[in-house]
């Protein structure tokens, strides 16, 4: 290996497929995965869209699946040729924080950074990598089942850290803001937990109708006072027992707390943008507010028996599937909502 073809970001909608250096193994414990799939993240559109800062000519991407293509000589449990899913949060497995379940704090905290790329570095890969048992030797596994390990990566284990992070149980009404691939997956979340009902405020048919296969029970298409109007009603007055915030915005985080009943709490994964917490209303009513960077080790390798038991189907969240030569027309399709989701194939 010498160079490798991978997605970088030069400015704002500036997404170039570029020729950069291979990465290489840093650590002992660390391993290179040759990326098999990969995607582009809602999260990812922060910096296309200029909202964050950008290191021009910097890889981008940070979520994958591959072979482990390398291993340091510190690695244990990984050996090449394994087919893996890459947590976009690397961590070591090992530390308190992993201990109390809260990897994304690992104090060994680990990125994949050009995972829309041919190869990926992956720190503390004991810690990190799940192996798909049943695919190795370099092996790939059926075609049908790549969408939804490709979801396990990121998007699935980040809706159900809202659930988990909102204390979704069984008999619940949850409320779901948000209709991108972590707002769906948290649909899923909620409804694989139990929850008896489902909202999702949502105003595109093609996001909604998804989001009744994971599980909504109503849909809600009006945002702001009308939406939260709406959901009174359909809790009878009283609000949710539950709300999953997966967008990130002032108004998505104002209208989880207008709509939670008092006692509730408020789980966020979206990463915040300009948001002001209601301390007023957080104090009056009791609504609570946790989450954040979801561990996605932490629940990775129970999604993924879940998957592999066809239990769910997070894969369904991807609506367009690109050559990685036309990893710019997937930024644009996402940017302008054409497609929710987009797979790359290197
Ligand atoms: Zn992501
Ligand atoms: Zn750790």
């Amino acid at each position: 290996m010498s160079g490798m073809r991978a997605t970088t970001i030069h400015g704002p909608g500036d997404i170039r497929l570029s020729e950069v250096p291979d990465p290489t193994l840093l650590e002992p414990t660390d391993a290179i995965v040759r990326v098999t799939s990969s995607c582009i993240c809602g999260s990812d559109l922060w910096p296309y869209r200029g909202e964050n800062p950008i290191t021009e000519g910097a890889t981008i991407g940070h979520e994958c699946i591959g072979v482990v293509e390398e291993v340091g000589s510190e690695v244990r449990d990984l050996r090449v040729g394994d087919f893996v899913v890459v947590p976009f949060d690397h961590c070591d497995g090992t530390c308190a924080h992993c201990l109390a379940g809260v990897h994304s704090a690992c104090v060994n905290l680990g990125m994949t950074t050009s995972g829309q790329g041919e190869y990926a570095r992956v720190v503390h890969a004991d810690g990190s990598l799940v192996r798909v048992n049943g695919v190795g030797d370099g092996g790939v596994p059926d075609p049908a089942l790549v969408p939804s390990l490709m979801a396990l990566s990121d998007v699935m284990p980040t809706g159900w850290h809202a659930a988990v992070a909102a204390g979704v149980k069984a008999g619940d009404t949850v409320v779901v803001v948000g209709d991108g691939a972590v707002g769906l997956c948290g649909v899923l979340a909620a409804s694989t937990m139990g929850a008896e009902k489902v909202v999702v405020m949502s105003r595109h048919e093609p996001r909604q109708r998804i989001a009744r296969d994971f599980g909504a029970t109503h849909v809600v298409a009006e945002r702001g006072k009308e939406g939260a109007a709406a959901i009174k009603e359909i809790t009878g007055g009283i609000g949710a027992d539950a709300v999953l915030e997966c967008v990130g915005t002032g108004q998505a985080v104002g209208t989880a707390f207008a709509v939670a009943r008092p006692g509730s709490t408020v789980g966020f994964v979206g990463v915040p943008h300009g948001v002001e917490l209601p301390v007023g209303r957080m104090f009056s009513k009791n609504v609570g507010l946790a989450g954040g960077m979801a561990p996605v080790r932490r629940y990775l390798p129970d999604l993924l028996d879940l998957v592999l038991a066809g239990t769910i189907d997070p894969g369904r969240v991807f609506d367009l599937t690109l050559p990685l030569d036309e990893v710019a027309e997937g930024y644009r399709a996402m940017d302008e909502r054409r497609a929710i989701k987009v797979l790359l194939q290197p």
